[in-house]
């Protein structure tokens, strides 16, 4: 069995607009933006990333804003919800702020945790969940406070046409199974970053997910360093699943693999974080390209629509 993974690392969905979703993730959410990068697979989309002060993994939301990209459906073979940590008592607050901007949102509970549902610019759907701090705080850079502010993901809720191969892939990957509420069954991480939560949604019915705006791209877990990648990267391969090489992502090291349930999942690393070419004070003001495509520097930044805020 795998040990070596912390919890969540990024996750990164997709969206339209991108001033449309800087201002939500900024503005709204009051998160950071911790990087203006382009994706280094396909240099003329942005790769924008959110989180706390430095991006600590765990808190990192990204996106690649495709201008006029059609919105996706949610479905099955996705990640349903992306779900944010608050701190308790938050979530008044937050439908007050919501609401105020002309946003709906839900409250409820699961697996005793009160929280409210509300959807993204791009029909992107999120839950904000009261939690304990554990020693995460919330940027307060964008004019939310530290009593209310995003802590970082709380975790993730799949939405699978059957759940039972991606359960027994959570377990390989050192997660455990916890309760089961209805159909939606909570596995959990044990001595990682507190985004340690994911829970599958098992609804054999439902539609098959449409990939647009506003769905998730892919989901990436953490591990401490580039040893424990590659011990993990084996341990997968031994296994069966057909996993990318390590690439380097400037921020952190990546790899990816297909899950039986249709969700994308990367295993990346802590190191060596957000502000390694930025001043933690300036992180996500300028346009950072990685070394391979500096070269088209003057053609993307005219080509790239500017991020006003
Ligand atoms: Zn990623």
């Amino acid at each position: 069995m795998i040990t070596d993974i912390k919890g969540l690392h990024h996750v990164t969905s997709m969206a339209g607009d991108p001033n449309v979703n800087n201002a939500f993730f900024t503005d709204t959410l009051g998160l950071r933006r911790v990087k203006k990068t382009v994706n280094f697979d396909a240099p003329d989309v942005y790769h924008l990333y959110y989180g706390d002060e430095v991006g600590t993994p765990g808190s990192v939301m990204t996106y690649f804003p495709f201008p006029g990209m059609p919105k996706g459906a949610r479905g099955t073979g996705e990640v349903g919800v992306t779900e944010f940590a608050v701190p308790k008592g938050a979530l008044p607050y937050w439908q007050e702020r919501f609401s105020a901007k002309g946003m709906s949102s839900q409250s409820g509970s699961a697996f005793g945790e009160q929280r409210l549902s509300f959807e993204g610019p791009d029909g992107d759907a999120f839950a904000l969940v009261e939690s304990e701090e554990r020693g995460r705080e919330a940027w307060t850079g964008n004019g939310v406070g530290t009593a209310e502010g995003v802590l970082g993901f709380h975790g993730a809720r799949f939405a699978l046409r059957d759940a039972a191969a991606t359960g027994e892939l959570l377990e390989f990957m050192g997660y455990q199974k916890a309760e089961t509420e209805g159909n939606v069954t909570r596995y959990l991480v044990e001595g990682g970053n507190a985004a340690d939560t994911i829970d599958l949604e098992e609804a054999p019915g439902a539609p098959t997910a449409r990939q647009g705006g506003g769905s998730v791209h892919h989901i990436a877990f953490a591990v401490e360093d580039r040893a424990a990648q590659l011990r993990v990267r084996q341990q997968l391969m031994d296994t069966g699943y057909n996993v990318t090489p390590v690439i380097d992502r400037d921020y952190f090291w990546a790899i990816y693999f297909r899950t039986p349930g249709g969700v994308l999942f990367e295993i990346a690393t802590n190191e060596p974080g957000f502000d390694r070419d930025e001043d933690t004070a300036h992180l996500g003001e300028a346009l950072k390209l990685p070394t391979q495509h500096e070269h088209l520097r003057p053609k993307l930044e005219e080509l790239l629509p500017e991020i006003t805020a």
